[in-house]
């Protein structure tokens, strides 16, 4: 908490430095720089976090991402001292006690984050989906309540939507909410819930009208739960392909009472919650994927200046310095969709379009850099005493969570069409 809100009177103290010089710059009507209303500039401020988020990263996460990738353990020692510096849950607002940063700021810190790695980015980063639907439609009782601990201490949370057999098709979700007086009992099965096991409270999603006939955006009710209730009971940790010190699980309800105290907004305003707090978390997991890329191409790079073969760095080799230049371009586009797609939703304005593109095409690219990160390395690659094997599994879940590839194109394309109409 010291170190929270050290960091925010710091960042404070930034931000009165820029409102003054902007009131000076508007004061005297002139800038250094002609104004194109368009700016790839970052702030004072934005350079501090991406600093101190890579210095972190860097210096704490990578030389123990491989170990961790082997035990499978929790990252809690990393995870703690991320919350120390401020460097999680950054979009808490400052009158719940957090740094109320938007999602572009949030976003320069994922990358450097997901740089060093992707399992102890996507432990951070179910902190910030859990707490989504509560920000975006929590009354200020309930953000006080649940948003606020997490100011205080180390504590993580969970979304829990999908179901064993309902993921992409969310409304095909079983889980049923039945109001009883002042509570609401649930029953019911979640699957691949992240930090399913070190929640300390989780959202979810449960059907509220038992009538098939309800529409999908009356259906459901979003709920905040304490994970201590009686009644939820814990699966196993998940053993995944990648992202192996992240928490996967699944998570029983049985006859666990809730009080309509935690219901968000009201009930069957579930699904609109749910399916709002992705414009937020898209930009950011399409950020991770990015630093994992940035990471693969950093990696490859060092690599061929340094590899012979026939008398020469492989990075004198043209088709390896092309695969090189190939994996930049893609690189630095993917950095460029998830810019755009966090400004826009800080602007204010409806994301949904900008955010799939950013994901589906990040997820797509943070594998083919992966893969061509893993051939660079020839067979070394393919041995887990180089970083990049791990890479190439890290990277398959970004395809897959929060949307898999195929929904993001669906989304896309319903969207694209929409603006053609108009
Ligand atoms: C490691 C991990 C962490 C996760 N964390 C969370 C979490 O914290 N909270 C949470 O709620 N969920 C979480 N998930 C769940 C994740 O969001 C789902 O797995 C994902 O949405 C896909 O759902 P599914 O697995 O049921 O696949 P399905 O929906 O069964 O899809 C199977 C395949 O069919 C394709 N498909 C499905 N429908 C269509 C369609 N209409 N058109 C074209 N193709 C289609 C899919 O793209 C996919 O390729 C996590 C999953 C994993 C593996």
């Amino acid at each position: 908490m010291l170190f929270n809100k050290a960091l925010r009177g710091g960042v404070q103290s930034v931000l009165r430095l820029q409102s003054t010089s902007a009131a000076a710059v508007a004061a005297t009507g002139s800038q250094n720089a002609p104004s194109t209303g368009f700016c790839f500039e970052m702030t004072d401020q934005q350079k501090e976090f991406q600093e101190l988020a890579r210095k972190f990263s860097r210096e704490e996460i990578v030389p123990v991402a491989a170990a961790y990738d082997r035990s499978g353990e929790y990252p809690f020692p990393i995870i703690k001292r991320a919350w120390e510096l401020g460097l999680m849950n950054s979009h808490i607002p400052e009158d719940c006690g957090g740094m109320g940063l938007g999602i572009f700021d949030s976003c320069l810190i994922t990358e450097e984050l997901a740089y060093g790695c992707t399992g102890v980015q996507t432990a951070i980063e179910a902190n910030s989906l859990g707490q989504m639907p509560v920000i975006i439609a929590g009354n200020d009782s309930q953000k006080k309540k649940y948003l606020g601990r997490m100011t205080e201490e180390p504590l993580m949370c969970a979304y829990g939507v999908t179901e064993p057999g309902a993921g992409s098709d969310v409304a095909g979700l079983k889980t049923r909410a039945e109001k009883k007086g002042d509570e609401y009992i649930v029953n019911g099965q979640k699957m691949w819930i992240t930090n399913g096991g070190k929640a300390n409270w989780y959202f979810l999603l449960a059907r509220t009208d038992a009538d098939p006939k309800c529409p999908t955006s009356k259906a459901f009710t979003g709920f905040i739960v304490d994970a201590d209730s009686p009644g939820i009971l814990v699966g196993r940790k998940e053993l995944n392909m990648g992202q192996r010190c992240s928490d996967t699980r699944g998570i029983t309800f049985e006859d666990v009472r809730i009080p309509k105290e935690n219901v968000l907004i009201g009930e069957g305003a579930g699904f609109k919650i749910a399916m709002g707090a992705f414009d937020k978390t898209r930009p950011p997991v399409a950020a991770g994927a990015t630093g994992l890329a940035q990471r693969a191409l950093d990696e490859a790079t060092g690599y061929a200046l340094e590899r012979k073969t026939f008398g020469k760095v492989i990075a004198e080799h043209q088709a390896v310095s092309f695969l090189l230049a190939e994996m930049a371009m893609k690189v630095e586009l993917a950095r460029m969709g998830w810019q755009r797609s966090a400004w826009e939703v800080d602007n204010g304005r409806r994301n949904t379009y900008y955010a799939s593109i950013a994901k589906a095409f990040a997820g797509d690219i943070a594998n083919q850099v992966a893969s061509d990160a893993v051939q660079v390395f020839g067979g070394n690659g393919f041995n887990s005493e180089y970083p990049v094997e791990k890479l190439m599994r890290d990277a398959k879940i970004y395809q897959i969570y929060e949307g898999t590839a195929q929904i993001q194109r669906l989304i896309i394309s319903r969207e694209h069409f929409g603006r053609f109409k108009k």
